[in-house]
């Protein structure tokens, strides 16, 4: 009896050769910005503790109360997010001895056991940067427009980013009184998400997707209005100086992000082409996270952008990823001699970097001559009972079907450029 086929779990994807071309293409360009940039790779193991991400991202964020894969009685989780992990490998590799602003970069997978739907997985890939050591407005600024350098790198044109400035914990006390208080008011109308999120993280709230909550808001207390003199200055000169570079924002003040860590600037880059899930990059400052996690106060920022978001509007802006090369040479074989031949004529050719292939499942000379053909391969050589005994053969141009007559003795070395010129 046939076995049941075993499936990939719900929200995962296999990413196949043409998607793992694209992917590749995607990440090389990124080292090449990143290095342009002067950030460094850094890489995490997949698990951590699992208290580095309570204690980093919030007990009470959605991610680390009910998206967590968590196992071993809960002692590891798989990285749901980033930003935790590095500062722990900062703080734990003295990463703050290097010389000047430590900037690294990752492309990784994470994993968050959500509710998959189009553009959200359960393990998906992100990239991103932090940078560690400097309060400065400009670091700020950098980081939002080498986000949208990304992008626009990438091709892709419409897309909206958003800014905004959160406060420390304490600056937001006052403000998430009121803010409580207001929405008390309006409990009635609230959905069951927001009325949950009310006792135990009521920023969130601000962040609702519901119109009727959208439209109430309006009315709520603003936070802007509660930060300090400091803060403020601080978010002007972010957005005058990304105002001079022509980089383009809106602020929306109730932008907060699903992390408690994030403090002051925060940013998220949207696209209406995404659908329901049209954030693309998310960011923020976050300069209590090294001292929570037991390093020195440190300030930082950082972003991340979601790869399968990514590569989605890359598609969907028709940007021209480069082909695979094609096989310069396939050898058509006939029976176990002539197969024989081919095998050592490859191993000597892709020893001088010429990609080549042959057939191993004794397919008939037609199949072959079809499967050269179909994988678009430059040449094919024929060796048949008559090749061996004349000790000639003919390469093939598969273009235009020109054929040449070569002598067997040359087939490890063959001249292709020549044959691409006669
Ligand atoms: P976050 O880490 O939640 O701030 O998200 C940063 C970016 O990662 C988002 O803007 C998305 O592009 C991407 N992302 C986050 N969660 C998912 C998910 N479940 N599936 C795919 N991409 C995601």
């Amino acid at each position: 009896m046939k076995k049941e086929l075993i499936r990939k779990p719900t929200g995962t994807l296999d990413i196949l050769p043409e998607d793992s071309f694209k992917r590749r293409h995607i990440e090389l360009e990124l080292c090449q910005i990143f290095s342009i940039y002067n950030y460094k790779e850094i890489r995490t193991p997949a698990f951590e503790k699992t208290e580095l991400f309570k204690r980093g991202i919030g007990d009470y964020t959605d991610v680390v109360s009910k998206e967590m894969y968590s196992f071993h009685n809960n002692e590891f989780t798989l990285k749901p997010e980033m930003t935790a992990p590095v500062i722990r490998a900062y703080i734990e590799n003295n990463l703050d001895n290097l010389p000047g602003l430590v900037k690294l970069f990752y492309i990784s997978n994470m994993y968050r056991h959500e509710r998959p739907q189009a553009g959200r997985y359960r393990e998906f890939c992100q990239f991103g940067a932090e940078a560690i050591g400097s309060d400065s407005y400009l670091i700020d600024v950098e980081m939002i427009s080498l986000s949208t350098k990304i992008l626009e790198n990438f091709g892709i044109k419409n897309f909206i980013t958003k800014i905004n400035t959160i406060g420390t914990p304490i600056e937001r006390k006052d403000f998430l009184k009121d803010l409580k208080k207001f929405l008390e008011e309006h409990i009635d109308s609230l959905t069951e998400t927001s009325k949950n999120r009310l006792e135990k993280n009521p920023l969130r709230i601000l962040d609702t997707k519901d119109k009727k909550e959208i439209e109430i808001l309006k009315s709520a207390p603003r936070l802007y209005d509660y930060l300090k003199y400091e803060t403020k200055k601080h978010f002007e000169a972010v957005l005058n100086l990304l105002q001079r570079i022509n980089v383009k924002f809106e602020i929306d003040y109730n932008l907060v992000r699903g992390f408690d860590y994030y403090t002051s600037t925060t940013f998220e880059i949207i696209s209406d082409e995404l659908g329901s899930q049209n954030a693309v990059i998310g960011g923020g400052r976050y300069d209590n996270l090294i001292e929570e996690l037991g390093g020195k106060p440190t300030p930082a920022i950082g972003f991340a952008c979601g790869i399968e978001r990514l590569l989605y509007l890359m598609e969907r802006n028709n940007y021209k990823f480069p082909s695979e090369e094609p096989l310069t040479l396939y050898i058509v074989t006939f029976d176990d001699e002539t197969r024989e031949l081919a095998i050592k004529t490859l191993i000597k050719l892709r020893e001088n970097n010429i990609k080549c292939d042959t057939d191993y499942q004794n397919k008939s000379v037609k199949a072959q001559m079809k499967e050269a053909n179909k994988i678009n391969s430059e040449f094919t050589i024929v060796l048949g009972d008559k090749e061996l005994q004349s000790g000639k053969a003919f390469i093939k141009r598969m273009k235009d079907g020109k054929e040449f007559e070569i002598n067997l003795s040359e087939l490890e070395k063959i001249n292709f450029s020549k044959y691409r010129e006669l």
